[in-house]
């Protein structure tokens, strides 16, 4: 069987480490915001070359933390993409805002500075763009609309650990940003994890405030907030497959190339890349009329595909009342072409090749 993403493979590579972390962490009992939590908001700030990194209990509270420190509440709109997991907007739900769902690029499948531009209102406060799959959104044009309009940029950065624009990467151009340690994730953990990063130090204070019961100073407390704290054993995880991000991402992209250059003469659309931003492939993501026979195929030979996502958010039962009448003819047309094949740090080679091998006995 091959699945979407070997983690037992990459656990063995780094078990010493992350079972000797474990056995000191069960040592010294300090579970909730101990030294590990500490140690890596320090190193996941450098990596990403931000002022404050915040680590939080999932990627869905990372950007609902993002958002209340931003400000957004109530009456405000955010204008964002519908072809995401669906935690993106349920997060711009929490704090009473109303999502704005924009259409996508067809070869990005990332929201575009024009339909942003298109849907800002006076009651617009935020943008909040989605890395999907580990490719940049268009970050400088999409914070020069911001600047100009007084926006907040909030980025999702779920899928996008390690991924730049010119160099700097995402997670560090707008006010705050929301990262997932869900454990499939570029960087992931043994169960849920988020982190917020920012590089101003009084959104850093409120998120630090919200995801600790509202508290700076023990059993003191000055706003409503919230149990969403790093665990300390996930920290552990997260500190060694930190220290090796590069390498993984390294190998998704090779994993990524080979795939694409082995299916260039196949009758599908394989991932763009517009050479500015660097992709870290979350996920590799193909465009295909066959799509039901491709994956049917790799099914009969034991090799997992997925389709992300199947449902655009404003065609989902939760959006389908406030969202009735909108059209996004791109997000709706890529939905019923796409689909992901297996890719992750440990992909070999031969492994790529086996898989299109199968895509090419159906397609040629
Ligand atoms: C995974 C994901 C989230 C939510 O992260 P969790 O850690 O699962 O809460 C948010 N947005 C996107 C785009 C995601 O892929």
């Amino acid at each position: 069987m091959i699945p979407m993403v070997n983690l037992k493979a990459q656990y063995a590579e780094i078990q010493d480490e992350i079972v000797s972390g474990f056995s000191e962490t069960l040592e010294t009992c300090a579970f909730i915001l101990g030294p590990n939590v500490q140690a890596f908001e320090k190193e996941a700030a450098d990596y990403l070359g931000v002022k404050h990194a915040i680590g939080c209990a999932s990627g869905t509270d990372a950007l609902h933390l993002a958002l209340l420190a931003a400000g957004i509440g109530p009456g405000d709109e955010v204008i964002t993409t519908a072809f995401t997991f669906i935690a993106t907007a349920e997060a711009i739900k929490y704090v009473g805002a109303t999502p704005v769902f924009v259409d996508i690029d067809p070869g990005t499948f990332n929201i575009t500075p024009e339909n942003i531009l298109k849907a800002v209102t006076p009651n617009t406060k935020a943008v909040m763009p989605v890395h999907l799959f580990g490719q940049p959104a268009d970050l400088p044009a999409i914070k020069a609309i911001c600047d100009k309009h007084g926006l907040k940029l909030i980025e999702d950065c779920a899928q996008s650990f390690g991924a730049t624009v010119n160099n700097q990467q995402t997670g560090s151009f707008g006010v705050a940003a929301g990262f997932s340690f869900f454990p499939s994730k570029n960087l992931g953990c043994f169960g849920d994890g988020g982190l917020v990063t920012t590089n101003d130090d009084e959104t850093a204070a409120k998120i630090k405030q919200f995801r600790n019961h509202g508290s700076d100073v023990r059993y003191y407390h000055d706003v409503v907030g919230y149990n969403s704290r790093l665990d300390e054993l996930q920290a552990v995880v997260l500190r060694a497959k930190l220290k090796r991000i590069d390498q993984y991402n390294a190998a998704r992209r090779h994993a990524a190339h080979l795939y694409s250059n082995l299916m260039a003469d196949l009758p599908l659309t394989t991932p763009y890349e517009d050479g500015v931003g660097v992709h870290v492939y979350h996920q590799y993501t193909l465009l295909c009329d066959r799509r039901d026979e491709v994956m049917k195929a790799l099914q009969d030979r034991q090799i997992a595909s997925a389709v992300y996502y199947p449902v655009p958010l404003h065609r989902q039962n939760v959006f389908k009342d406030e969202c009735a009448g909108l059209s996004l003819p791109v997000t709706e047309a890529v939905a019923e072409r796409c689909f992901s094949l297996p890719i992750c740090s440990n992909l070999s080679d031969d492994t790529v090749r086996q898989v299109v091998d199968v895509i090419r006995g159906v397609l040629q």
